[in-house]
């Protein structure tokens, strides 16, 4: 009697272990590590990205499924404040290609990959702690012509 007694507690014991590891390795997989594609139609395949706010750093991964080169439909992927989206968008305009298209030394941009083309892939690593979770934020794509439509709403979930 003892001993299966025992055994009931071994069982329930790792159901309970397992119904808390479970749920937090899913967020640190798919919350605080993302990936969001771009492709010579002009588009972002996410019009919205949620990490979760226990997250300490975020990585963005962006990849260009498309073919054509940097020059002519380049993409990146930069953070700001939704306030901001608008005006870094055209600072990033004149910022040029050798800046990838990024204002430098720009308090607003929250962070930002470089610019790739077609088959490329970058990412960029960032500190979550830096973020507002009651600001809203939004990412752009700073090519010209790009950010009115390559955007997405990024929100810090719970
Ligand atoms: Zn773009």
């Amino acid at each position: 009697m003892r001993q299966r007694l025992n055994v009931q507690y071994v069982i329930i014991g790792i159901v309970c272990i397992f119904s808390l590891i479970l749920p937090v390795s899913i967020l640190a997989d798919d919350g605080c590590a993302q990936t969001i594609e771009g492709n010579d139609k002009m588009q972002f395949n996410k019009d919205t990205m949620k990490v979760a706010s226990s997250c300490k750093k975020v990585t963005i991964t962006l990849k260009h499924t498309g073919k054509l080169p940097k020059a002519t439909m380049g993409h990146n992927w930069v953070l700001v404040k939704t306030a901001d989206a608008n005006d870094v968008g055209m600072a990033g305009m004149s910022a040029g290609i050798d800046k990838e298209y990024v204002p430098q030394n720009d308090a607003r941009v929250l962070a930002s990959t470089k610019l790739i083309g077609g088959g490329e892939e970058t990412s960029v690593e960032f500190d979550l702690s830096k973020l507002d979770s009651k600001e809203k934020y939004t990412y752009i794509c700073t090519f010209p012509g790009h950010f009115s439509v390559m955007k997405g709403e990024f929100q810090i979930g719970s």
